[in-house]
């Protein structure tokens, strides 16, 4: 395989950076590359500095071998060729980002976009593995990486998570 990009994406909490830190595969991260290609503007009101992903996209320079981990939660807007998205139960990233310096409304926020899952309907355009972070990483892993080596087969899951579903789904 040459030159393969993957887009590790999903909420803030569910547990991207701890994915991509336990895989072998070679990582980097939006913010990092956003720095280096001077991408990135300065600090907003909550904290967060807004990354420019046009100028990004179109002026990165991508590996031309191996296999390539993007990190972030903007990672599968970018220029990629496969998405793997982490999913995490709305109960459990509330407790998670809990421990994170975030304001109650940041928490609210990304709790709310989990539980109707804003990133994976922006997720359709690419071949998408969806994980649920309940399994572990270990187990996270080893099945992104029978799925890479299947050259992204299945291309979507048959049924995607779908919280308020498995939370309410008895009502
Ligand atoms: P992200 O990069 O998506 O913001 P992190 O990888 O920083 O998320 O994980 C957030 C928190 O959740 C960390 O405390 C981490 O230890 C925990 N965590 C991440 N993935 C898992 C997992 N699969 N199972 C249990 N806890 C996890
Ligand atoms: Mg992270």
């Amino acid at each position: 395989m040459s030159g393969i990009r993957i887009a590790v994406t999903g909420t803030p909490g569910v547990g991207k950076t701890t994915f991509c830190s336990t895989s072998t595969i070679n990582t980097t991260t939006v913010e990092k590359m956003a720095k280096e290609y001077n991408c990135i503007g300065g600090i907003e009101d909550d904290g967060a500095a807004p990354i420019d992903l046009d100028k990004l996209a179109s002026t990165m320079e991508w590996p031309t071998e191996g296999v390539l981990l993007v990190d972030g939660h903007l990672s599968h807007l970018l220029p990629i060729d496969a998405i793997i998205l982490i999913r995490c139960h709305p109960t459990v990233l509330r407790e998670r980002l809990s421990e994170r310096d975030y304001s109650q409304s940041k928490i609210d926020e990304n709790v709310e976009c989990e539980l109707i899952g804003v990133i994976s309907a922006e997720c359709l355009d690419s071949p998408c593995l969806e994980l649920d972070s309940a399994i572990g990483p270990e187990a996270m892993i080893a099945s992104a990486e029978r799925w890479i080596t299947d050259g992204f087969k299945p291309r979507r899951p048959n049924e995607g998570i779908d919280w308020i579903d498995q939370i309410h789904g008895d009502d």
